[in-house]
């Protein structure tokens, strides 16, 4: 019964879902019939192309919160590669005759898949280290290059003369409806692949990125890596369609593309919606259905120039009354389903924790060798020895700026230590990144809370399963029922995670619409998520009332419980008291004391150094 119910749900769900892509599929169908005349014909596969090429560019900017103002770069070099090899190679060079040359249009978009994402690579690689202006020059001067050398390899591209007599698209017709409907399965195509990536690991690691580098790496996501895929998918899209494009003007020369279509394209992402689904799809239909209109008025007839600035004052004015863009639809970064609580994963554990061979009860896991670590000429954490064994709760103690946070930070890997040894399990950590920290099994929550905002409490707990979720593009863009059935155990984990937490029907809510002491409890949990052996918790309480703060200090009892090593930064004196094994205090960067509750409390150096300071 219940099942039968979730399936009907589903299947619902999946209609609902379906609607607009459906009934934006079937209007792109008629259109050609709808449309009065060729002309129109010919600026709607315009407007597919720009569609493209703005659905390539949100994937950087919008989604991965990337700027490139280079982008049509990568759409010379696919456009030059099919001309190169279809016309200078094989007509000029080898006397194929262009209509038996149907089989290599299949291989100039794989040529120049390949050598747009090399080229994506490359303008990514040194744009990791750059932030802001730096980046934004960089990738302008890199589309400038582009450009340049398409002017003045005359050989290979003919210079100022460009490229014709390109085979068109459709070998049959050269029409422009069947031109059209080619690149309309173009568009199509990609559009699918970018939904596939958006929905998967990838799509969540980019915006995580986005919305927050370093808690991003906290989960275990290699950012530079994501970076530089991020820019090698948008290459690639941008080069495939610069194969279609030389194809459908038959013609190509350095004309065809301007500094401007860098803008133009950016333009229509921001116009749309950056960071959303359909806005790259809408704000360049409506931009070049408008263009083509605007085209016969006296004043753009007089003035071609004027075509862009219009373009850029809509921009402004939309960013004042409707910043997002035009499209709000916020992305699904998941395609795991939400369906009621089941009740039968109730004995389900909710914690899973990958156990280690060595670990028994007390046996040391982390161990920390004289760590120091100085900023400019202060020192933070002078000689820090320490270890955690194996079933404690470790209380971490001391008056503020004794440096806790930046030991829980040495150890996750955000700030490497000056000096001393660092190891977890045996394994050496010293000069781990915070990545390869959580790969190691250590998981983390900061001092202000730190979520991705804009994405569900899911789709946060997601994220922190990217190390058992990450894999290849091609089986995410495919859809390859491994990924899915892999997403969807990881949802029903998350689910239990949360019931776990006390969250039970929160998890298509945005991260921000919580109230405080949930969001504390989405990010405990989203750090769970990583199958943590140790978690660091920076001042999980602070701000809560006392009775929220007597529920969480159970929550941290319960996940010693269930074989999670703690480390606990705490303010309140009762709380780390009453949950913790064992407390150290640091003060101005030394270990001061390090014994149960009981020592501690009587331990003269603390009285003095923590609490003198009050009396
Ligand atoms: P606690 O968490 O115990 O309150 P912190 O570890 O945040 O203390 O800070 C310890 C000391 O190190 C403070 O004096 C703080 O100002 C300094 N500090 C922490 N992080 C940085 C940083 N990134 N740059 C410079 N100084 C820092
Ligand atoms: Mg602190």
């Amino acid at each position: 019964m219940d099942i039968q119910k979730t399936t009907r749900a589903q299947i619902g769900g999946t209609a609902r879902r379906l609607v607009v892509p459906l009934v934006l599929a079937a209007a792109a169908i008629v259109l050609p019939f709808v449309l009065p005349g060729d002309r129109w014909v010919r600026v709607a596969a315009l407007a597919l192309i720009y569609v493209a090429l703005a659905s390539g560019l949100n994937i950087l900017v919008g989604l991965t919160g990337l700027l490139d103002l280079g982008y049509i770069a990568f759409f010379i070099i696919g456009a030059y590669t099919t001309a190169v090899l279809t016309v200078k190679l094989f007509v000029d060079g080898l006397g194929f005759d262009p209509s038996d040359l149907w089989w290599l249009f299949p291989v100039s978009l794989v040529l120049a898949l390949v050598l747009s994402a090399a080229a994506g690579a490359i303008i990514g690689y040194p744009t990791l280290r750059a932030r802001g202006d730096y980046l934004a020059i960089m990738t302008l001067a890199f589309g400038e290059i582009v450009r340049i050398v398409s002017i003045n390899w005359v050989d290979l591209t003919g210079g100022a003369v460009g490229i014709r007599s390109i085979p068109p698209l459709s070998l049959g017709s050269s029409s422009p409806t069947s031109t059209y409907y080619a690149v309309l399965i173009m568009v199509v195509v990609i559009l699918v692949a970018v939904a596939g990536l958006v929905a998967s690991p990838v799509g969540r690691a980019w915006v995580a990125i986005r919305e927050d580098e370093l808690v991003a790496s906290s989960m275990g996501i290699k950012t530079k890596r994501y970076k530089l895929l991020a820019y090698m998918c948008g290459a690639a899209v941008a080069g495939i369609t610069g194969v279609f494009f030389a194809h459908m003007q038959q013609f190509i020369n350095p004309d065809s593309f301007t500094l401007e279509d860098n803008f133009i394209v950016l333009s229509l992402v921001i116009l749309g919606g950056a960071g959303t689904f359909w806005g790259p799809v809408v704000g360049a239909t409506l931009w070049i259905f408008f263009q083509a209109i605007a085209r016969d008025w006296a004043i753009v007839q007089e003035h071609p120039e004027f075509r862009t600035g219009i373009l850029a004052l809509i921009v402004i004015v939309l960013m004042i009354v409707r910043p997002g863009g035009i499209v709000r639809r916020r992305l699904r970064l998941t395609r795991a389903r939400h369906t009621a609580p089941s009740h039968d994963g109730d004995d389900a554990t909710p914690l899973l924790v990958d156990h280690h061979p060595t670990r028994q009860p007390g046996v040391r896991t982390l161990e920390v060798h004289e760590v120091s670590r100085t900023f400019g000429g202060l020192k933070a954490l002078r000689g820090v020895t320490m270890h955690i064994g194996h079933g404690e709760i470790v209380g971490l103690m001391g008056p503020n700026g004794a440096g806790k946070s930046t030991l829980l930070n040495v150890l996750s890997g955000v700030t490497p230590a000056s000096s001393g040894r660092i190891s977890f399990e045996g394994r050496s950590l010293d000069r781990a990144g915070s990545a390869e920290v959580s790969e190691a099994g250590i998981a983390r929550t900061f001092q202000t809370v730190r979520l991705f905002w804009d994405m569900t409490v899911m789709e946060n707990l997601l994220v922190g399963a990217h190390g058992r979720l990450k894999g290849w593009v091609p089986a995410f863009v495919l859809r390859l029922p491994k990924t899915a059935k892999a997403e969807r155990a990881a949802a029903v984990e998350a689910r239990n995670l949360l019931r776990f937490v006390g969250l039970d029907d929160r998890e298509g809510d945005l991260a921000k619409s919580l109230d405080y002491e949930g969001q504390r409890r989405v990010e405990i949990a989203r750090a769970l998520m990583t199958r943590p052996r140790l978690l660091l918790l920076d001042e999980p309480a602070a701000g809560m009332n006392e009775s929220e703060t007597h529920a969480l200090a159970a929550l941290i009892v319960r996940i010693r419980d269930a074989g999670v090593d703690v480390v606990l930064i705490e303010h309140d004196m009762d709380l780390l008291m009453g949950v913790s094994d064992r407390i150290i205090v640091l003060d101005h960067g030394v270990v001061l004391a390090d014994g149960t509750p009981e020592q501690i409390r009587t331990n003269p150096l603390v009285l003095e150094a923590y609490l003198g300071s009050d009396a």
